[in-house]
């Protein structure tokens, strides 16, 4: 049995809930369906399985009870109609502007948006003639100056990688809505238990499934949500082109988000004591982190987030060799440029997720030298902080 989800519960409730359909079997845990085609009854079903007059599985490339299940939670989550999930965060947003743009169309994005998706806007789409005009995240009125005729989508990916820029969604919805402008969310890094963009006037939210829906560093996903109509154009362009998720990966995510909110809390709380201690300490020169008061939209994002997220970037006094020290004297603290894990990373954004940019471009951004970027897990804070603390002393 699946719950009602005209009922009105709690997004814990639905965490755990949401989407599931028992078989015959009637097992307790959530199954999962690895087949890649489903049989029919006769060639009459067959029939209409295919033309879509009866609804129910066919071929798992666009069908499969284990990717509905995650869809379904998702999209309650988000509280939305709908989810289509994909291979991968960037073949989320690749499907995105497949089902919803076309050659001649503009987009105008965040000037601080994900690496690979610039490169996909700028090397990718472009050669479609699809072209991208960037806005800073904390300036509505660049994005409305930046509006042409053939604008079809803003998209929008807040809090920011590194800096934690916050942009303020409904103000952006307002003025792309009075264009007739779609408005998509990238909600990576807040996730629905902390942020849930289409309360706040998006069209359509998109995820990058891999960094805290599965919580744990295990697969990759992604996943599209919204309205039926919106989503539909995307599941159009996934069922014939085919970045579908695989059954096993979709089933580790939809268990993923059993235990989504109590991770989002519990590391936003570990982050907010992170920061506020790297605040007050003599070799750090700036830290940046929406929950700290000394963060410029940390109005905005308090009353647009639950937290500040488990993001904590900081700039150490110094350069490179400085902010290296930092990272070369971590035991516990994982060098890698994941996120979203249980187990804390530390990453030097300029020699790596931001290194293929120039360096007067990433002056431009803000990325200095001396930034670190920490995504902050489940250990306990007081190991965080001395791990950090051996590199930091010898500054
Ligand atoms: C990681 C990430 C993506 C891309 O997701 P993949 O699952 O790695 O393809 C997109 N947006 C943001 C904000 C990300 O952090």
């Amino acid at each position: 049995m699946s719950i009602d989800s005209n009922n009105d519960w709690q997004l814990e409730t639905l965490a755990v809930r949401a989407g599931q359909e028992r078989s015959q079997f009637n097992e307790h845990s959530e199954a999962l369906y690895l087949t890649s085609s489903f049989v029919f009854e006769n060639a009459a079903q067959a029939a209409a399985r295919f033309s879509g007059e009866e609804e129910g599985n066919v071929y798992s490339r666009f069908s499969n009870p284990t990717l509905s299940l995650f869809q379904d939670r998702l999209a309650a989550l988000e509280g939305a109609e709908s989810a289509i999930c994909t291979a991968s965060g960037m073949s989320a947003i690749m499907s995105l502007v497949m089902a919803h743009l076309k050659a001649g169309d503009h987009v105008v994005a965040s000037a601080g948006l994900f690496g690979a998706t610039i490169q996909l806007f700028n090397n990718i789409l472009a050669r479609f003639g699809i072209s991208t005009t960037y806005a800073s995240q904390t300036r509505p009125e660049e994005w409305a100056a930046a509006i042409r005729p053939e604008t079809k989508l803003f998209f929008l990916e807040t809090p920011s990688n590194p800096l934690t820029e916050v942009a303020d969604i409904a103000a952006l919805a307002e003025i792309a809505h009075a264009k007739g402008i779609l408005v998509a969310v990238d909600n990576c890094f807040c996730t629905p238990a902390l942020q849930r963009p289409l309360e706040l006037g998006a069209d359509l939210v998109v995820h990058s499934a891999t960094k805290y829906l599965d919580g744990q560093g295990r697969v990759l996903g992604g996943a599209v949500v919204g309205s039926k109509k919106l989503t539909e154009e995307v599941f159009k362009f996934l069922r014939t082109a085919g970045p579908t998720l695989s059954a096993f990966n979709a089933w580790v995510l939809a268990k993923g988000l059993e235990t989504l909110k109590i991770r989002m809390a519990a590391q936003s709380a570990n982050a907010l004591e992170l920061a506020t201690w790297l605040e007050a300490h003599p070799k750090v020169a700036r830290v940046f982190y929406p929950g700290l008061a000394s963060h410029p939209q940390h109005a905005l994002a308090m009353r647009q987030q639950k937290s500040g997220g488990a993001i904590v970037s900081f700039e150490v006094k110094g350069g490179k060799p400085e902010a290296w020290k930092v990272v070369d004297n971590c035991r516990l603290l994982s060098i890698t440029a994941n996120l979203g894990d249980v187990k804390t990373t530390i990453t030097h954004p300029a020699t790596t997720t931001h290194g293929r940019i120039s360096a007067e471009a990433r002056t431009t951004a803000g990325i200095g030298d001396g930034l670190l970027r920490i995504a902050v897990g489940l250990e306990a804070v007081q190991d965080l902080q001395a791990d950090l603390e051996r590199g930091l002393a010898q500054l």
